[in-house]
């Protein structure tokens, strides 16, 4: 009984709550229950908690939870229900998991690329590997003394893609034994990215040197995957591009967001006094020469004033609060990604609450994983795939994620330092994936995973009227972090 009723709901990618299961198991019919709220409850629900059963039981009615969306009405979990519900004794406190600062290895040199591309193939390799559809995949190399078997499957990185003139996909594979073509149909999804490791279904034609693709294989992310939950009802919130130092800094409403967190302004405080972690996902400052004739732009044109400007401001956050801050585009750090975290010269002018990260950076906060990704390569995105856009950066991530891979294409918007190690390979699924970088606002539960695109502090500027991109700023982000429900709260206004 136990299992099934664990089962139905995992199913639907929900976890159910060591309470509400017992809730449900104690009563009468539990498996019809169990059905009844799992009918109840709002489309892609991460957490069954004993709320839940009560409010079909007819017990006293539940919050809307955060799950309902962005902007949802203001309605309030219970601040969850206390540490008894989690997991076991999650660790207190910020852990680093995966930083390139301090690690970087670049050189730029011929034998740093082949190091680079191998070690993506590789470790991205090893998680396709592990899929039942690429069982008995072959090197590319040895294709084509395969022209006669039915089917053929490999693994690969894709090294060119065009379209031809009907429509269809010419793309070249490669690993270490050689390269081959390889041709989707017109009518395929798979939106290949150069320099994305794929796996490769399909027949060689006749003379043997053409592969006929029926399917692309992505390393992709697991549909139940258990998150890691805080073992107390503690939150973070979560933004972006404050952009100190542009004349179209909003300052007001940043002070506003501030007196918040001080208690200072009476709505969602349920939310607000719980958070003690501020992630900052880059652009911190405006910065100086990022484009062409930024001067007119700028309100202080030296950057170390800039920081200066932001460390006074990020003093009247209460004391509560651990921020961490990784470096975007705008900022005074080497721009190739990986980047390492800000210099000594600007980490200085900031107090000891502030934490300095890479970008990107997966770290921990009480044991919930986080990473952290600025999101350029967003462009890289925008320009190859059909649909996506700007204005669609939580679409854009979960092509990151199926990919298992922050910037794949090398060479093109994304400037990337081609490190020993690829940075931008995700081992492993964050509980929580954080970008910033293009100015919007989102929130969403993705196959158990919470994906936010961090909001901005800067209005429109006269560059992004000009490119017709309208930013949707002064959204502040929170996530329960001991049930992973999360909301958004508005200061622009
Ligand atoms: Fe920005
Ligand atoms: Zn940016």
């Amino acid at each position: 009984m136990r299992g099934r009723i664990l089962a139905l709901f995992a199913g639907r990618g929900t976890l159910v709550q060591p309470e509400a299961l017992e809730l449900l198991l104690s009563q009468p019919d539990p498996e019809g229950l169990a059905g009844r709220v799992l009918a109840s409850l709002p489309k892609e629900k991460l957490i069954l908690s004993a709320m839940d059963v009560r409010a079909v039981l007819g017990g006293p009615a539940p919050a809307g939870g955060g799950a309902a969306g962005a902007g949802a009405p203001a309605t309030e979990p219970r601040p969850a229900e206390g540490p008894s519900c989690a997991p076991e004794a999650a660790p207190r406190g910020v852990r680093v998991l995966k930083d390139v600062t301090g690690g970087s290895t670049c050189e730029g040199r011929i034998e740093d690329f082949v190091g680079y591309f191998n070690d993506r193939l590789a470790r991205l390799r090893r998680i396709l590997r592990g899929r039942r559809e690429l069982a008995g995949a072959v090197p590319v190399g040895s294709l084509r003394s395969r022209r006669h078997e039915r089917e053929v499957r490999t693994v690969g990185m894709v090294s060119d893609v065009r379209r031809t003139q009907n429509g269809r996909t010419i793309a070249e594979i490669e690993d270490e034994t050689g390269t081959f073509r390889i041709l989707l149909p017109a009518e395929s999804p798979a939106n290949l990215m150069r320099d994305e490791v794929v796996g490769v279904v399909g027949k060689l034609s006749n003379d043997g040197d053409l592969l006929w693709v029926q399917s692309i294989v992505r390393p992709d992310i697991q549909i139940s995957r258990q998150p890691h939950l805080a073992g107390r009802p503690v939150c973070a919130a979560f933004i972006s591009d404050i952009h100190v130092g542009s004349k179209t800094f909003l300052e007001d409403r940043w002070r506003r967001f501030v007196a918040w967190l001080n208690g200072r302004e009476d709505r969602h405080q349920d939310y607000a006094r719980r958070i003690e972690y501020l992630v900052v996902s880059g652009d911190v400052v405006d910065g100086i020469g990022v484009y062409p004739d930024q001067e007119e732009d700028l309100l202080i044109r030296d950057v170390y004033r800039q920081y200066q400007v932001l460390a006074e401001l990020l003093k009247e956050v209460p004391d509560r609060v651990r921020v961490l801050m990784l470096p975007g585009n705008h900022d005074a750090v080497r721009p190739a990604e990986p980047q390492p975290t800000f210099p000594p010269e600007i980490s200085r002018l900031f107090d000891s609450r502030i934490a300095f990260l890479g970008n990107p950076c997966l770290f921990s906060l009480e044991g919930v994983e986080v990473l952290a990704y600025h999101g350029m390569s967003i462009a890289d995105f925008v320009s190859t795939i059909p649909g996506l856009s700007f204005n669609t950066p939580i679409e854009v991530m979960k092509e990151m994620l199926r990919r298992r891979h922050l910037a794949p294409v090398y060479g093109d918007k994304t400037p990337l330092a081609p490190e020993s190690r690829d940075w931008m390979v995700l081992d492993t699924v964050p509980d929580i994936f954080v970008t910033g970088h293009v100015h919007g606002a989102g929130l969403e539960n993705f196959r158990g995973v919470v994906l936010v695109n961090a909001s901005t502090w800067q209005s429109q500027t006269d560059y992004q009227r000009m490119m017709n991109f309208n930013p949707v700023p002064c959204r502040v982000a929170v996530v329960d972090l001991a049930s992973l429900e999360w909301r958004t709260v508005s200061f622009d206004q």
